[in-house]
Protein backbone atom coordinates (compact mmCIF):
# COMPACT_ATOMS: atom_id res chain seq x y z
CA UNK A 1 0.00 0.00 0.00
CA UNK A 2 1.18 3.43 -0.52
CA UNK A 3 1.02 6.01 2.37
CA UNK A 4 1.05 9.67 1.14
CA UNK A 5 -0.80 11.38 3.67
CA UNK A 6 -0.42 11.17 7.71
CA UNK A 7 -0.50 8.02 9.84
CA UNK A 8 -3.65 9.72 11.32
CA UNK A 9 -4.99 10.44 7.78
CA UNK A 10 -4.33 7.14 6.22
CA UNK A 11 -5.96 5.58 9.19
CA UNK A 12 -9.31 7.53 9.22
CA UNK A 13 -9.15 6.90 4.86
CA UNK A 14 -8.80 2.80 6.24
CA UNK A 15 -11.73 3.32 8.14
CA UNK A 16 -14.01 5.11 6.23
CA UNK A 17 -13.60 2.51 3.32
CA UNK A 18 -11.74 5.43 1.12
CA UNK A 19 -8.41 3.47 1.48
CA UNK A 20 -7.28 0.17 0.96
CA UNK A 21 -5.48 -1.62 3.35
CA UNK A 22 -5.31 -2.25 7.11
CA UNK A 23 -4.21 -1.35 10.67
CA UNK A 24 -2.91 -3.15 13.32
CA UNK A 25 -5.59 -3.21 15.66
CA UNK A 26 -9.28 -2.33 14.91
CA UNK A 27 -8.92 -0.07 17.97
CA UNK A 28 -7.11 2.97 15.96
CA UNK A 29 -10.04 3.08 14.16
CA UNK A 30 -11.98 4.29 17.24
CA UNK A 31 -11.52 7.76 18.72
CA UNK A 32 -8.63 8.04 21.72
CA UNK A 33 -11.88 9.22 24.10
CA UNK A 34 -13.58 5.49 23.77
CA UNK A 35 -10.48 4.63 25.64
CA UNK A 36 -9.59 7.00 28.35
CA UNK A 37 -13.15 6.66 30.38
CA UNK A 38 -12.44 6.25 34.40
CA UNK A 39 -9.02 7.13 33.68
CA UNK A 40 -6.29 7.28 35.07
CA UNK A 41 -5.85 3.60 35.97
CA UNK A 42 -1.59 4.41 35.57
CA UNK A 43 -0.42 5.44 38.12
CA UNK A 44 2.69 7.41 38.87
CA UNK A 45 4.67 5.10 38.07
CA UNK A 46 3.54 4.39 34.63
CA UNK A 47 2.24 0.80 35.24
CA UNK A 48 -1.06 0.44 35.55
CA UNK A 49 -0.22 -1.70 38.20
CA UNK A 50 1.63 1.00 40.70
CA UNK A 51 -0.07 2.98 43.32
CA UNK A 52 -1.78 6.34 42.16
CA UNK A 53 -1.22 8.56 45.17
CA UNK A 54 -3.90 10.33 46.12
CA UNK A 55 -2.99 13.82 44.79
CA UNK A 56 -2.63 12.20 41.33
CA UNK A 57 -5.43 14.08 39.52
CA UNK A 58 -8.11 12.10 37.67
CA UNK A 59 -8.81 12.59 34.23
CA UNK A 60 -12.11 14.00 33.43
CA UNK A 61 -13.89 13.15 30.06
CA UNK A 62 -12.66 15.45 27.19
CA UNK A 63 -15.04 17.98 27.04
CA UNK A 64 -17.04 17.38 23.64
CA UNK A 65 -16.39 21.06 22.36
CA UNK A 66 -13.11 19.26 21.60
CA UNK A 67 -14.16 15.63 20.65
CA UNK A 68 -16.69 17.56 17.94
CA UNK A 69 -14.33 20.05 16.76
CA UNK A 70 -12.84 19.72 13.08
CA UNK A 71 -9.14 19.08 12.36
CA UNK A 72 -9.16 22.75 11.34
CA UNK A 73 -10.56 24.23 13.83
CA UNK A 74 -8.22 22.27 16.48
CA UNK A 75 -5.59 23.78 14.84
CA UNK A 76 -6.55 26.80 14.70
CA UNK A 77 -7.37 26.80 18.71
CA UNK A 78 -4.02 25.16 19.15
CA UNK A 79 -2.41 28.05 17.64
CA UNK A 80 -4.13 30.90 19.58
CA UNK A 81 -3.58 28.84 22.86
CA UNK A 82 0.04 28.71 22.13
CA UNK A 83 0.03 31.87 21.18
CA UNK A 84 -1.23 33.74 23.79
CA UNK A 85 0.86 31.58 26.39
CA UNK A 86 4.23 32.48 24.74
CA UNK A 87 6.90 31.15 26.69
CA UNK A 88 5.68 29.66 29.71
CA UNK A 89 4.54 26.76 28.07
CA UNK A 90 6.74 24.43 25.97
CA UNK A 91 4.90 21.49 23.77
CA UNK A 92 7.20 18.29 23.49
CA UNK A 93 6.25 16.01 20.97
CA UNK A 94 8.50 12.38 20.86
CA UNK A 95 9.39 11.15 17.14
CA UNK A 96 6.01 8.50 17.61
CA UNK A 97 3.32 11.24 17.53
CA UNK A 98 1.53 11.56 14.72
CA UNK A 99 2.17 14.60 12.43
CA UNK A 100 -1.45 16.45 13.17
CA UNK A 101 0.81 16.89 17.35
CA UNK A 102 4.41 17.43 16.30
CA UNK A 103 3.43 20.39 14.16
CA UNK A 104 2.78 22.42 17.16
CA UNK A 105 6.36 20.71 19.07
CA UNK A 106 8.65 23.23 19.98
CA UNK A 107 11.20 20.64 20.69
CA UNK A 108 10.63 16.80 18.58
CA UNK A 109 13.20 13.92 19.60
CA UNK A 110 13.19 10.90 21.55
CA UNK A 111 12.39 10.36 25.16
CA UNK A 112 15.62 11.02 26.65
CA UNK A 113 16.35 14.45 24.05
CA UNK A 114 12.78 15.53 25.41
CA UNK A 115 13.68 14.93 29.13
CA UNK A 116 16.78 17.35 28.68
CA UNK A 117 14.69 19.95 26.46
CA UNK A 118 12.33 20.32 29.17
CA UNK A 119 15.72 20.32 32.08
CA UNK A 120 17.20 23.42 29.15
CA UNK A 121 14.43 25.54 29.99
CA UNK A 122 13.73 26.55 33.68
CA UNK A 123 11.46 29.22 31.99
CA UNK A 124 8.52 27.32 30.90
CA UNK A 125 5.92 27.30 33.66
CA UNK A 126 4.24 24.31 32.01
CA UNK A 127 5.63 21.44 29.90
CA UNK A 128 2.92 19.44 28.04
CA UNK A 129 4.53 16.20 26.98
CA UNK A 130 3.40 15.02 23.65
CA UNK A 131 4.11 11.33 24.52
CA UNK A 132 3.39 8.07 27.03
CA UNK A 133 3.55 8.62 30.74
CA UNK A 134 6.87 7.42 31.51
CA UNK A 135 8.32 10.38 29.61
CA UNK A 136 6.47 12.75 31.10
CA UNK A 137 7.44 11.25 34.55
CA UNK A 138 11.07 11.55 33.54
CA UNK A 139 10.65 15.54 32.53
CA UNK A 140 9.15 16.29 35.95
CA UNK A 141 12.06 14.26 37.59
CA UNK A 142 14.54 16.72 35.80
CA UNK A 143 12.20 19.41 36.06
CA UNK A 144 11.79 22.29 39.31
CA UNK A 145 8.94 21.94 41.31
CA UNK A 146 8.00 25.20 39.91
CA UNK A 147 7.35 23.79 36.77
CA UNK A 148 4.06 21.77 35.84
CA UNK A 149 4.55 19.15 33.38
CA UNK A 150 1.45 17.61 31.63
CA UNK A 151 0.42 14.92 29.54
CA UNK A 152 -2.67 15.59 27.73
CA UNK A 153 -4.13 11.98 27.64
CA UNK A 154 -3.66 10.18 31.18
CA UNK A 155 -4.44 7.39 28.68
CA UNK A 156 -1.37 7.19 27.21
CA UNK A 157 0.76 4.70 28.87
CA UNK A 158 3.49 2.24 27.34
CA UNK A 159 2.27 -1.09 27.23
CA UNK A 160 6.07 -2.12 27.92
CA UNK A 161 6.60 -0.23 31.03
CA UNK A 162 3.56 -1.53 32.31
CA UNK A 163 5.30 -5.43 31.54
CA UNK A 164 7.60 -4.32 34.49
CA UNK A 165 5.83 -3.32 38.07
CA UNK A 166 7.02 -2.20 41.06
CA UNK A 167 6.13 -5.08 43.11
CA UNK A 168 7.11 -7.94 40.53
CA UNK A 169 10.87 -5.99 40.21
CA UNK A 170 11.10 -6.13 44.21
CA UNK A 171 10.06 -9.79 44.13
CA UNK A 172 12.26 -10.62 41.80
CA UNK A 173 15.14 -8.95 43.65
CA UNK A 174 14.44 -10.85 47.02
CA UNK A 175 14.63 -14.11 45.21
CA UNK A 176 18.10 -13.22 43.52
CA UNK A 177 19.02 -11.74 46.80
CA UNK A 178 18.61 -14.73 48.40
CA UNK A 179 20.20 -17.23 45.69
CA UNK A 180 23.20 -14.87 45.57
CA UNK A 181 24.16 -13.58 48.75
CA UNK A 182 22.24 -15.70 51.24
CA UNK A 183 24.38 -17.81 53.66
CA UNK A 184 27.44 -15.67 52.91
CA UNK A 185 27.82 -16.12 49.34
CA UNK A 186 27.96 -12.58 48.63
CA UNK A 187 31.21 -11.93 46.51
CA UNK A 188 34.83 -11.56 48.58
CA UNK A 189 35.84 -9.03 46.14
CA UNK A 190 33.46 -6.44 46.58
CA UNK A 191 31.59 -6.80 43.17
CA UNK A 192 27.81 -6.81 43.76
CA UNK A 193 26.42 -9.80 42.84
CA UNK A 194 23.78 -8.57 40.58
CA UNK A 195 23.48 -4.91 39.07
CA UNK A 196 19.77 -4.03 38.19
CA UNK A 197 19.62 -1.67 35.07
CA UNK A 198 16.33 -0.55 33.75
CA UNK A 199 15.45 0.73 30.05
CA UNK A 200 13.96 4.62 30.37
CA UNK A 201 10.88 3.11 29.18
CA UNK A 202 9.94 2.00 32.68
CA UNK A 203 8.07 3.59 35.61
CA UNK A 204 9.75 6.23 38.05
CA UNK A 205 9.14 3.68 40.57
CA UNK A 206 11.73 1.21 38.38
CA UNK A 207 14.44 4.02 38.60
CA UNK A 208 14.26 5.09 41.47
CA UNK A 209 14.49 0.73 42.49
CA UNK A 210 17.71 1.49 40.09
CA UNK A 211 18.79 4.39 41.78
CA UNK A 212 18.47 2.47 45.49
CA UNK A 213 20.01 -0.87 44.55
CA UNK A 214 23.29 0.62 42.83
CA UNK A 215 21.73 -0.13 39.52
CA UNK A 216 21.29 2.68 36.68
CA UNK A 217 18.91 3.62 33.75
CA UNK A 218 19.71 3.48 29.71
CA UNK A 219 18.66 4.50 26.40
CA UNK A 220 18.31 2.82 23.43
CA UNK A 221 21.53 5.26 22.79
CA UNK A 222 23.54 3.90 25.55
CA UNK A 223 22.54 0.63 26.47
CA UNK A 224 26.04 -0.65 25.63
CA UNK A 225 27.74 1.73 27.70
CA UNK A 226 25.37 1.25 30.37
CA UNK A 227 25.50 -2.51 30.41
CA UNK A 228 29.74 -1.91 30.77
CA UNK A 229 29.12 0.18 33.98
CA UNK A 230 26.87 -2.24 35.27
CA UNK A 231 29.75 -4.87 34.81
CA UNK A 232 32.89 -2.76 36.46
CA UNK A 233 30.50 -3.13 39.11
CA UNK A 234 28.99 -6.13 39.39
CA UNK A 235 28.84 -9.78 38.45
CA UNK A 236 25.35 -9.78 36.27
CA UNK A 237 22.59 -7.33 35.39
CA UNK A 238 18.91 -7.70 36.08
CA UNK A 239 17.63 -5.85 33.00
CA UNK A 240 14.14 -4.78 32.58
CA UNK A 241 11.74 -4.50 30.86
CA UNK A 242 12.57 -4.91 27.48
CA UNK A 243 14.19 -8.59 26.88
CA UNK A 244 14.92 -7.58 23.56
CA UNK A 245 16.88 -4.23 23.78
CA UNK A 246 18.78 -6.32 26.78
CA UNK A 247 19.55 -9.14 24.42
CA UNK A 248 20.51 -7.40 21.16
CA UNK A 249 23.05 -5.28 23.56
CA UNK A 250 24.53 -7.97 25.61
CA UNK A 251 25.23 -10.47 22.25
CA UNK A 252 26.60 -7.64 20.74
CA UNK A 253 29.31 -7.29 23.54
CA UNK A 254 30.19 -10.90 23.19
CA UNK A 255 27.58 -12.57 25.97
CA UNK A 256 26.44 -16.15 25.09
CA UNK A 257 22.83 -16.51 24.93
CA UNK A 258 23.02 -19.39 27.18
CA UNK A 259 24.01 -16.67 30.22
CA UNK A 260 20.86 -14.62 29.11
CA UNK A 261 17.88 -16.47 31.01
CA UNK A 262 14.92 -14.33 30.87
CA UNK A 263 12.55 -13.93 33.94
CA UNK A 264 8.99 -14.72 33.81
CA UNK A 265 7.71 -12.53 36.84
CA UNK A 266 4.33 -14.98 37.26
CA UNK A 267 6.93 -17.81 38.01
CA UNK A 268 9.31 -18.34 41.49
CA UNK A 269 12.85 -17.76 40.29
CA UNK A 270 11.40 -16.49 36.83
CA UNK A 271 10.84 -19.79 36.04
CA UNK A 272 14.76 -20.73 36.12
CA UNK A 273 16.66 -23.02 38.01
CA UNK A 274 19.61 -21.99 40.73
CA UNK A 275 22.33 -23.34 38.10
CA UNK A 276 20.53 -21.38 35.36
CA UNK A 277 20.78 -18.41 37.41
CA UNK A 278 24.10 -18.56 39.16
CA UNK A 279 25.67 -19.23 35.25
CA UNK A 280 23.72 -15.74 34.45
CA UNK A 281 25.30 -12.63 32.94
CA UNK A 282 22.01 -11.34 32.06
CA UNK A 283 18.41 -11.78 33.29
CA UNK A 284 16.21 -10.63 30.75
CA UNK A 285 12.91 -9.20 32.42
CA UNK A 286 10.32 -11.13 30.23
CA UNK A 287 8.84 -8.10 28.40
CA UNK A 288 8.83 -6.74 24.98
CA UNK A 289 7.18 -3.53 22.66
CA UNK A 290 4.25 -4.76 20.78
CA UNK A 291 5.03 -2.22 17.61
CA UNK A 292 8.88 -3.25 17.33
CA UNK A 293 7.82 -7.09 17.96
CA UNK A 294 5.55 -7.20 14.81
CA UNK A 295 8.71 -6.36 12.46
CA UNK A 296 9.67 -10.14 10.97
CA UNK A 297 12.32 -11.66 9.07
CA UNK A 298 10.49 -12.11 6.40
CA UNK A 299 9.70 -8.58 5.90
CA UNK A 300 13.06 -8.16 5.47
CA UNK A 301 13.79 -11.07 2.95
CA UNK A 302 10.94 -9.43 0.90
CA UNK A 303 12.20 -5.75 1.00
CA UNK A 304 15.25 -7.54 -0.63
CA UNK A 305 13.26 -9.09 -3.46
CA UNK A 306 11.27 -5.90 -3.87
CA UNK A 307 14.58 -3.48 -3.47
CA UNK A 308 17.82 -5.21 -4.45
CA UNK A 309 20.45 -3.01 -2.53
CA UNK A 310 17.84 -2.05 -0.02
CA UNK A 311 19.70 -0.70 3.36
CA UNK A 312 17.83 -2.39 6.06
CA UNK A 313 17.84 -0.40 9.66
CA UNK A 314 15.99 -1.44 12.70
CA UNK A 315 15.50 -0.69 16.35
CA UNK A 316 17.14 -2.92 18.76
CA UNK A 317 13.68 -3.29 20.68
CA UNK A 318 13.24 -5.90 17.56
CA UNK A 319 13.63 -9.38 18.02
CA UNK A 320 16.94 -11.01 17.59
CA UNK A 321 16.46 -12.60 15.10
CA UNK A 322 15.19 -9.26 12.91
CA UNK A 323 18.00 -7.17 14.43
CA UNK A 324 20.67 -10.45 12.59
CA UNK A 325 18.89 -10.42 9.35
CA UNK A 326 19.22 -5.92 9.53
CA UNK A 327 21.97 -4.53 7.90
CA UNK A 328 22.40 -2.22 10.94
CA UNK A 329 20.38 -1.68 14.48
CA UNK A 330 20.09 1.75 16.51
CA UNK A 331 18.34 3.98 18.12
CA UNK A 332 15.90 6.26 16.34
CA UNK A 333 18.88 8.83 16.67
CA UNK A 334 21.01 6.41 15.15
CA UNK A 335 18.33 5.69 12.36
CA UNK A 336 17.91 9.63 11.63
CA UNK A 337 21.36 10.29 11.31
CA UNK A 338 22.28 7.54 9.03
CA UNK A 339 19.59 8.49 6.84
CA UNK A 340 21.01 12.71 6.76
CA UNK A 341 24.26 10.97 6.01
CA UNK A 342 23.22 8.76 3.00
CA UNK A 343 24.13 9.58 -0.41
CA UNK A 344 20.58 11.06 -2.57
CA UNK A 345 19.16 8.42 -4.37
CA UNK A 346 19.56 5.68 -1.34
CA UNK A 347 16.82 3.35 -0.34
CA UNK A 348 15.52 2.72 3.45
CA UNK A 349 13.26 0.22 4.79
CA UNK A 350 12.90 0.81 8.36
CA UNK A 351 12.50 -1.35 11.76
CA UNK A 352 10.71 1.28 13.91
CA UNK A 353 7.06 2.70 14.04
CA UNK A 354 5.91 4.13 11.59
CA UNK A 355 4.70 7.94 12.41
CA UNK A 356 8.77 8.47 12.27
CA UNK A 357 9.47 6.29 9.16
CA UNK A 358 6.60 8.57 7.44
CA UNK A 359 7.66 11.79 8.55
CA UNK A 360 11.89 10.82 7.53
CA UNK A 361 10.37 10.01 4.30
CA UNK A 362 8.44 12.81 3.83
CA UNK A 363 11.55 14.50 4.74
CA UNK A 364 14.44 13.55 2.62
CA UNK A 365 12.58 13.11 -0.71
CA UNK A 366 16.04 12.40 -1.92
CA UNK A 367 15.71 8.88 -1.03
CA UNK A 368 13.74 5.74 -1.18
CA UNK A 369 11.88 5.14 2.56
CA UNK A 370 9.59 3.07 3.66
CA UNK A 371 8.51 0.55 6.79
CA UNK A 372 9.25 -2.53 7.18
CA UNK A 373 5.91 -3.22 8.41
CA UNK A 374 3.43 -3.16 5.17
CA UNK A 375 0.71 -3.26 7.74
CA UNK A 376 -0.86 0.01 9.46
CA UNK A 377 0.61 0.17 12.68
CA UNK A 378 1.23 3.30 15.37
CA UNK A 379 1.97 2.80 18.92
CA UNK A 380 -1.65 2.65 19.82
CA UNK A 381 -0.73 4.54 23.22
CA UNK A 382 1.18 7.41 22.02
CA UNK A 383 -1.55 7.75 19.34
CA UNK A 384 -4.09 8.44 21.97
CA UNK A 385 -2.71 12.04 22.13
CA UNK A 386 -4.77 13.24 19.68
CA UNK A 387 -5.26 17.40 19.05
CA UNK A 388 -8.31 17.23 20.75
CA UNK A 389 -6.43 16.49 23.75
CA UNK A 390 -3.72 19.30 23.31
CA UNK A 391 -6.16 21.94 22.70
CA UNK A 392 -7.91 21.06 25.65
CA UNK A 393 -4.76 21.68 28.45
CA UNK A 394 -3.32 24.61 26.65
CA UNK A 395 -6.86 26.60 26.91
CA UNK A 396 -6.87 25.05 30.50
CA UNK A 397 -3.80 26.76 31.03
CA UNK A 398 -4.81 30.15 28.93
CA UNK A 399 -7.39 30.10 32.05
CA UNK A 400 -5.23 29.35 34.73
CA UNK A 401 -6.11 26.01 34.91
CA UNK A 402 -3.55 22.80 34.97
CA UNK A 403 -5.47 19.75 34.10
CA UNK A 404 -2.88 16.20 34.18
CA UNK A 405 0.30 17.46 35.92
CA UNK A 406 2.07 13.92 36.54
CA UNK A 407 3.41 14.46 39.61
CA UNK A 408 6.42 12.57 40.32
CA UNK A 409 6.46 11.38 44.61
CA UNK A 410 9.86 13.68 45.96
CA UNK A 411 11.31 10.56 47.42
CA UNK A 412 11.04 8.36 44.12
CA UNK A 413 12.33 11.44 42.12
CA UNK A 414 15.90 11.77 44.58
CA UNK A 415 16.17 8.38 44.00
CA UNK A 416 15.29 8.11 40.15
CA UNK A 417 17.61 10.99 39.46
CA UNK A 418 20.58 8.90 41.25
CA UNK A 419 20.06 6.39 38.31
CA UNK A 420 19.46 8.61 35.67
CA UNK A 421 22.79 10.68 36.69
CA UNK A 422 24.74 7.81 36.66
CA UNK A 423 23.68 7.06 33.10
CA UNK A 424 24.54 10.38 32.36
CA UNK A 425 28.15 10.30 33.83
CA UNK A 426 28.79 6.68 32.66
CA UNK A 427 31.23 6.73 29.46
CA UNK A 428 33.08 3.36 28.01
CA UNK A 429 35.20 2.62 30.45
CA UNK A 430 34.05 4.89 32.88
CA UNK A 431 35.46 3.82 36.88
CA UNK A 432 32.72 6.19 38.56
CA UNK A 433 32.32 4.99 41.49
CA UNK A 434 28.76 3.39 41.76
S1 LIG B 1 6.55 2.24 20.73
FE1 LIG B 1 6.65 0.54 22.20
S2 LIG B 1 8.12 1.18 23.79
FE2 LIG B 1 7.50 3.04 22.60
S3 LIG B 1 5.79 3.89 23.80
FE3 LIG B 1 4.89 2.55 22.22
S4 LIG B 1 4.66 0.53 23.28
FE4 LIG B 1 6.07 1.78 24.51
Amino acid sequence: MTITASVDRTIQLIGSGEASGETCTPDLLEAPWQFDLGMPSYGPGASMDDPIPADTPRQGELPREYRDASAEELAERIRVAKNTLGERVMVLGHFYQRDEVVQFADFVGDSFQLANAAKAHPEAEAIVFCGVHFMAETADILTSDAQSVILPNLAAGCSMADMADIDSVEEAWEQLMALYEGEGRADAGGAASVIPVTYMNSSAALKAFCGRHGGIVCTSSNADTVLRWAFERGERVLFFPDQHLGRNTAKAMGIPLSAMPMWNPRKPFGGNDAQTLNDAKVILWQGFCSVHKRFSVAQIEQARVDFPGVRVIVHPECPMDVVDAADEYGSTDYITKAIQAAPAGSTFAIGTEINLVQRLAAEHPEHTIFCLDPVVCPCSTMYRIHPGYLAWVLEGLVRGEVINRIPVDADVARHARVALERMLAAKPGSTMAA
